[in-house]
């Protein structure tokens, strides 16, 4: 009996524990709640959910007005929320000059910062930020912290215009004139103004002044980078099994010639409209300027399994200027592809006709080559490292959101349209081209 009643006022006791345990958490958090909602509510109505209402009423705002959509930068957020704790709030146009600092692809920034006693009534000023309305604006981030004492917060709001990655693919497919590019030889970050009516553009970065990018445009409006014009096209061809390597550098030569004739670049207005044509166009059309032309001959050689390069440049007094380099056993050649004729008897040694030729970037099919003194007389060699930097414009991609890059190759020339090349009025006879191959090999002495 006695043992019975020593085991209920056990359980009864372990029952009236739990449940006064029970009332007392009950009480705690009903308490923690009452405060919180009070002082802003932190659990009904978290800093999740007020981003994303925030997100929502801005650009909800937009729609109504038919502005693009603000999107939220996890970028520009992680930046804030590592440095919002530490920030004084006093000076806010130092607030928007340190966050543009720090954020070298926004072109445009506008912060508010807002105190109040919950997130709701933050929300509420924030709607009211009209620089959030701004239609270049693209992108926001938003932190909040406690203000020091009181129940209150502190929010920090960004809206800003960030700009696009500079590449062809970009300037074909937007309006936007400034994008953000960084120099492939420092790195520095800045901002491109590119200008699209020009259809040709060579990017010099601020802070080094080197070129570090050149693009052009096709007739279609469709950009490239200039090393992207060399698709890997060669039109069908037979060449004689004996021919030397020189022979067959002439043939070549000599084929773009006759079957490409010289038009001038056209000129509306000041600016100089010029489009490039890749190999194929060239050969279909039948004509084009220096870089149309120079670019076939060169993409034919490479094909032919030459050293060759495009040569963008000066030629004396005349101005802009594109030609072709070949490195064949040590020795460079210089062919010119828009007038003249080539003269076997007179190889165009790079060193003997190269003074009134001032280059200044040259591509071949994955790079561009940069000169490392530019604007200065020029009697160096095409190939040589200490002259020339060599740069893959596809090298940096900075960017993750960037888009696979879309190249176009031809691999395959369509016989319905690129003709089969007659090399008819080269000469056939192989033994007086051996012999222009051997006075290429008696000059080396006297021209370089
Ligand atoms: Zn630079």
């Amino acid at each position: 009996m006695l043992s019975r009643l020593l085991v209920w006022s056990i359980l009864a006791g372990v029952t009236l524990a739990g449940a006064l345990l029970v009332v007392r958490s009950d009480h705690v958090s009903f308490w923690r709640q009452w405060i919180r909602q009070w002082t802003g509510g932190a659990e009904t109505y978290s800093e999740i959910r007020f981003q994303v209402d925030l997100v929502d009423r801005l650009n909800y705002g937009r729609i109504s007005a038919r502005l693009p959509l603000l999107k939220l930068d996890e970028g520009l957020e992680n930046w804030l929320e590592e440095h919002f704790p530490q920030m004084a709030l006093d000076d806010i146009n130092a607030v928007s000059a340190r966050v543009q600092e720090a954020m070298p692809r926004y072109y445009r920034v506008a912060v508010c910062a807002v105190s109040g006693p919950s997130l709701r009534a933050i929300l509420d000023e924030f709607q009211d930020f009209r620089e959030q309305q701004l239609p270049e604006m693209t992108h926001l981030a938003c932190v909040v912290r406690p203000q020091t004492g009181g129940f209150s917060r502190q929010a920090l709001l960004v809206v800003g215009q960030r700009l696009q990655e500079f590449n062809p693919e970009n300037l074909t497919a937007e309006m936007e004139d400034a994008y953000f590019s960084s120099c492939l030889h420092c790195r520095h970050p800045h901002i491109v103004r590119a200008v699209k009516k020009r259809h040709s553009l060579g990017l010099e970065c601020p802070q080094c002044r080197r070129t570090y990018a050149v693009v052009a445009s096709d007739e279609n409006g469709v950009f490239r980078y200039a090393n992207e014009f060399l698709t890997g096209y060669a039109p069908p061809a037979v060449f004689s099994k004996d021919q030397s390597r020189v022979h067959e550098l002439f043939t070549i030569w000599t084929a773009v010639h006759d079957n490409c004739r010289y038009v001038k670049d056209p000129v509306e207005g000041k600016v100089s409209t010029d489009t490039w044509q890749t190999s194929l166009e060239t050969q279909r059309l039948g004509q084009g300027d220096c870089e149309d032309s120079a670019i076939y001959l060169c993409d034919w050689l490479l094909t032919r399994g030459f050293q060759a390069r495009v040569v963008l440049g000066r030629f004396g007094d005349l101005g802009g200027h594109a030609w072709v380099v070949v490195k064949l056993d040590d020795k460079e050649y210089l062919l010119e592809s828009t007038e003249g004729r080539p003269d076997p008897a007179n190889p165009p040694m790079a060193s003997r006709v190269g003074s009134r030729y001032v280059p200044e970037v040259m591509f071949d099919r994955h790079a561009i080559f940069v000169r490392s003194t530019p604007g200065q007389a020029w009697k160096g060699d095409y190939w040589s490292a200490k002259y020339w930097t060599r740069i893959e414009p596809r090298s940096l991609l900075p960017d993750t959101e960037m888009s696979a890059p879309s190249v176009a190759r031809t691999t395959r020339p369509d016989p319905a349209v690129a003709p089969f090349m007659e090399l008819e009025e080269i000469p056939r006879d192989a033994t007086e081209w051996r012999m222009n191959s051997d006075i290429g090999r008696e000059i080396p002495a006297a021209s370089r």
